[in-house]
């Protein structure tokens, strides 16, 4: 059973400010630490509960958070800057199921730390008819290799949103959100505690023939995104087959789940501003 561990920092525990995430700001290096840690824990406890094969990716930011030298020595990490299949590298073919670690909530969430979705100046992102953060886009790529999002750590309001889109899935909750820039923290102790015994129960569950189903959307696809500014919504329409819905939404047409995500990802960066 080969299990891929999706990250990102922005849900990790402790983390409620920009600067924390920042490589240029001091606090970053206390939060690589922290990140390498509940990574640890989720990676104890996917192995007690039977993955005999774990790949880490580290998606957040330029992929370079997770300190080697105090991961896990039975996993493996992927690391850098504009991987194929950039927050999941490693997801194919191989992988059995996935669990993301320190997510955050959608952009525009009513109560979820420093969420958004992929970039500053994304409003609104629709998969199909469903309003998406980055763990249900991620989600979707892992179901398009048939593989399941088993458990996703972060805060309460990104538990919310993905138990939501995904019935089923083991949220693991380390601080529990007052607003955007601020949290109730767990110690790191009690974060670790159910980080460790979150994965191993879903992976038991998994191994019973439990647990979520892969995430799957109806092909062709939709991808719609709603930007912040109409400049960018015209900046969206260079690709071919993308339809103006409004003055800042654009939407375009994908074969399948991986498809969408390129296509995705192609649209914000041809609007970046
Ligand atoms: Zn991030």
């Amino acid at each position: 059973m080969k299990l891929l561990i999706a990250t990102d920092m922005e849900g990790i525990s402790g983390v409620v400010n920009w600067d924390q995430v920042r490589p240029s700001h001091s606090e970053y290096v206390r939060s690589r630490k922290i990140m390498t840690g509940d990574v640890n824990a989720v990676v104890e406890g996917a192995l007690r509960g039977g993955a005999d094969e774990v790949i880490v990716a580290d998606g957040h930011n330029n992929g370079y958070n997770i300190l080697l030298e105090e991961l896990d020595p039975r996993v493996r990490l992927h690391t850098g800057n504009a991987a194929p299949l950039a927050m999941v590298q490693g997801a194919g073919d191989d992988i059995d199921a996935a669990m993301f670690v320190g997510y955050h909530g959608r952009a525009g969430h009513p109560l979820a730390v420093l969420s958004h979705t992929w970039d500053p100046h994304i409003l609104n992102v629709w998969l199909n008819e469903f309003l998406v953060g980055e763990s249900g886009i991620n989600a979707a790529v892992c179901g398009y290799f048939g593989a399941p999002l088993l458990l996703v750590s972060g805060d309460q309001g990104l538990a919310e949103e993905v138990s939501a889109l995904i019935p089923g899935v083991e949220t693991v909750v380390v601080k529990y959100a007052t607003s955007y820039f601020s949290a109730e923290c767990l110690p790191l102790s009690e974060s670790w505690e159910r980080l460790r015994k979150g994965a191993e129960e879903a992976l038991r569950r998994f191994k019973r023939g439990g647990g979520p189903q892969p995430f799957l959307l109806t092909s062709p696809m939709r991808v719609t995104i709603e930007f912040s500014l109409s400049s960018q919504a015209d900046s969206a329409m260079k690709m071919p087959g993308a339809i103006r819905l409004d003055g800042r939404k654009v939407q375009a047409p994908a074969s399948d789940a991986l498809a969408a995500y390129n296509l995705f990802r192609t649209l914000v960066q041809l609007s970046s501003i």
